[in-house]
């Protein structure tokens, strides 16, 4: 067993597209950063092969991969732009409409596949030299003393640093070693992903249908196909995991209202329980926590890894300025302003998906006839769409330098 240990400024346990991100801000801002993760990213695949996991990935969040100058990395392997979306009630005539054009943006957004975004960011973290990577390692136990935090992986390996990140995702082990305690909310859905061929091009739109045992989208691909998010009760997404493919694909159909006519084809299906978790504390001293590790969101209009990505860039900017102002970049008054800043802001967006969650669900007439009525009006409502918009885009409330479109940090 090895025990020689290593020292660093700062330790991110979990490369996952959030904590990878993270390596790579901090290490371009001159930090020692040491990257923990269990598994490798992929890097090679079929041609015409597409991930079962995508994201559609924000304006902002975009910009915050160009400052990380691992955009054209991962516009190389292949990216999808959206430039208009469509959502609409399966129960009543409201329907709202986005459009870039009309929004004076080239696009909406972007849907990517998780393991391009990945492969990217480990290119990008090739290039930077105060970067370690460990990997495949697994954080096993931590120990935080007065001026550094120690931590022992799997396989006896020890490093310090004055910060350690948890970007462990949503069962994150840094958040249960350090006790942090979450609020969590089971809601009974399980969402059914899959890529599928249709009868009629996506006309590069998202496509979001609400029925009333859950949202179902439609995310435009590169090769043509769309990655499908169906999210339903769970007894109900078991049986369309177990369906065979030709009655899958007609289910399917139905179910989107034949928008882009009949569905032609269908790969392997994945399914996903759906919960909402966010963590009490996101700081302790010597610890933070990001992306799923603090907050896990139903994912209804995309916004998971955007939401962790501009934890990113929050923390990010926090850690830097102390170090620049020669404070401790590990203290709990340090961290503290990373946590005001970013904890509130996912509360919102939580209970934003919550409220569209509830309204979509109701079957009680007057929640119906509100939501169709409320869908109209937004829909011609030019000021509060464009708000809507510009919140779907990562464009609205108090961004940090990384991801603001006007500034260069
Ligand atoms: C069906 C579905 C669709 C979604 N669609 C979207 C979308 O369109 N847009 C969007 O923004 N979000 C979407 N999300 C949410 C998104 O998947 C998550 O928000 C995102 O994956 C969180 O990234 P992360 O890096 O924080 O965590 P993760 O992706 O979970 O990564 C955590 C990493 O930590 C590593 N790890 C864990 N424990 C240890 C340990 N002890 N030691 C070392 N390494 C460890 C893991 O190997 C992993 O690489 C969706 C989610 C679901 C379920």
């Amino acid at each position: 067993m090895q025990t020689s240990e290593r020292s660093y400024d700062v330790i991110i346990a979990g490369g996952g597209v959030v904590g990878a991100s993270l390596a790579c801000a901090l290490a371009d801002a001159g930090l020692r950063v040491a990257l923990i993760d269990a598994r490798e990213p992929v890097t090679d695949w079929p041609a015409d092969s597409i991930d079962q996991r995508v994201y559609a990935i924000t304006r902002a969040s975009q910009t915050l991969f160009e400052r990380l100058g691992v955009w054209d990395g991962i516009r190389a392997r292949g990216v999808s732009p959206y430039l208009e979306m469509q959502v609409w009630d399966a129960a009543g005539p409201g329907r709202i409409h986005f459009d870039a054009a009309e929004l004076g943006e080239p696009l909406l957004g972007h849907i990517i596949e998780q393991r391009v975004i990945q492969a990217a960011l480990l290119e990008g973290q090739q290039r930077l030299e105060g970067l370690e990577r460990f990997c495949p390692a697994v954080l096993a136990d931590f120990s935080v003393g007065d001026t550094q935090v120690t931590v022992r992986l799997e396989d006896g390996r020890e490093l310090s640093a004055a910060l350690l990140v948890g970007a462990d995702g949503a069962g994150s082990r840094v958040r249960e070693l350090a006790g942090i305690g979450v609020q969590a909310h089971d809601y009974a859905q399980t969402a059914v992903v899959a890529v599928v061929a249709t009868e009629r091009p996506h006309a590069e739109t998202a496509w979001q249908r609400f029925l009333p045992t859950g949202p179902l989208a439609f995310l435009p691909l590169r090769d043509g196909r769309c990655s499908i998010v169906w999210s339903t009760v769970p007894e109900e997404a078991e049986r369309l995991l177990a369906l065979p493919e030709d009655d899958f694909c007609i289910e399917l159909g139905q179910a989107f209202d034949y928008q882009l006519g009949a569905i032609t084809g269908v790969s392997a299906r994945g399914g996903f329980p759906l919960r909402r978790l966010h963590a009490v504390d996101y700081v302790q001293q010597r610890l933070a926590l990001v992306g799923d590790a603090a907050h896990v969101i139903h994912p209804l209009a995309g916004q998971g890894v955007n939401l962790g990505l501009l934890d990113v860039a929050a923390l990010a900017e926090v850690v830097a300025a102390a170090r620049v102002a020669g404070r401790d970049i590990g203290s709990h008054a340090n961290l503290r302003r990373y946590e005001r800043w970013r904890r509130g802001e996912n509360a919102l967006m939580q209970s934003a998906m919550d409220g569209f969650k509830w309204l979509f669900a109701s079957q009680l007439t007057p929640v119906r006839l509100l939501r169709n009525l409320g869908l109209g009006t937004v829909d011609r409502l030019s000021p509060i769409k464009s708000l809507l918009a510009r919140h779907a885009m990562g464009r609205a409330g108090d961004l940090p330098r990384l991801v603001r479109p006007d500034t260069r940090s």
